[in-house]
């Protein structure tokens, strides 16, 4: 079966582009969704959404034969207006893990109910500021976006309204041989290899749940109450992770690096990857000659730790793609990388009848 968009099948790397581009700050995840909807449905026998807003596809498999919960967050790291202030200028609030730094200047787009404006973080003149003044992080409180606005009844003519939520205005490009620029590649980039791998496999034996999930960002939501819903014999979350391989970051601080191969979790802040998920990982990785990568120590975690602790609990791993500079603008990460990671998760569904 071919996944027909205009006559044409899109490809793992145009999957990616349309998935990155798309809008989907935690909590207004339904951009991306309606893609993720139309990109599963060719592959798989149902597609539908929960009462919160996940969306779960399910193929079928053998009777008796175990059940896989795989899932990819399909919200990103954004803003959310708080505050219109008298002159125009929105001031906002963080909605996920995000650097103050990187905040100033950046390009943003504020989704409201009458549509996208454009508009950039200001903060005062540099040509105002004490040399002291200029040494110090500006917190994301002291920071406002200017939308164009003459005062607040123009921006609120223009839609604004308090709890809006605000995404970094980034444009997917190809800039190396096998390296890609984007925004929001965590975790668009898990959601890609699910869409590519449902559509790779062929005859399975067990019973595959693809979950898009929600709200990941502020607390793994989304994961939590699908899990309770399809019971599944084991979980495995498809995310990105740090790249350690840029300057700055020193030995052991971050283990996987971009362009390595699929990275396999041994334990994060919230999962101690269960033995024989890893073991299904790594044999899998093995038999196929994919390279992998272990990591563990990374303050951070994943929808397995939700999975995993659903009723009376669940084996759970994680697959991940070593991105750089996630939670950011723009990250970066190596097509090789997600292309060995599609291999490495169809290889995976394949051999779990024979584990569990
Ligand atoms: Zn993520």
């Amino acid at each position: 079966m071919m996944f027909l968009l205009w006559g044409i099948a899109l490809s793992l790397v145009e999957v990616l582009e349309k998935l990155s581009n798309a809008n989907g700050v935690t909590g207004r995840e339904d951009d991306v969704r309606n893609l993720m909807k139309e990109y599963l449905k060719p592959y798989v026998d149902e597609v539908r959404e929960d009462r919160l807003g996940n969306l779960i596809a399910f193929k079928k498999g053998k009777k008796d034969a175990p059940t896989v919960m795989i899932a990819a967050h399909m919200d990103e790291v954004g803003l959310m207006i708080k505050n219109i202030k008298k002159k125009g200028f929105l001031q906002f609030t963080k909605v996920g893990g995000i650097d103050d730094r990187i905040l100033l200047a950046q390009k943003v787009i504020v989704h409201t109910d009458k549509g996208p404006l454009h508009g950039v973080v200001g903060s005062r003149p540099v040509h105002i500021q004490t040399e002291a003044e200029k040494k110090k992080v500006i917190d994301a409180d002291k920071l406002f976006i200017d939308i164009g606005a003459g005062d607040k009844e123009e921006a609120e003519k223009m839609g604004v309204q308090v709890g809006d939520v605000v995404s970094f205005d980034t444009k997917f490009v190809q800039i190396g041989k096998d390296v890609v620029l984007g925004k929001a590649f965590d975790d668009r980039v898990g959601c890609a290899v699910m869409v590519e791998t449902m559509r790779r496999l062929q005859q399975v034996d067990c019973n595959v749940y693809a979950v898009g999930t929600i709200q990941e960002e502020v607390g793994l939501r989304g994961a939590t109450i699908a899990a309770f819903q399809i019971e599944p014999d084991l979980g495995i979350a498809l995310d990105a992770t740090v790249s350690g391989d840029t300057p700055g970051v020193g030995e052991g601080e971050a283990p996987a690096n971009m362009g390595e191969g699929p990275v396999l979790t041994v334990a994060d802040a919230g999962l101690i990857a269960h033995p024989k998920v890893l073991r299904l990982l790594i044999d899998s990785a093995k038999e196929n000659k994919i390279p992998y990568q272990l990591e563990t120590g990374i303050r951070g975690a994943t929808d397995a730790a939700r999975i995993a602790l659903t009723r009376e609990g669940v084996p759970s791993g994680v697959l991940s793609i070593a991105t750089r500079y996630i939670h950011s603008p723009a990250a970066i990460l190596n097509l090789d990388d997600v292309e060995k990671t599609v291999e490495l998760a169809v290889a995976v569904i394949e051999n779990i009848p024979k584990y569990f």
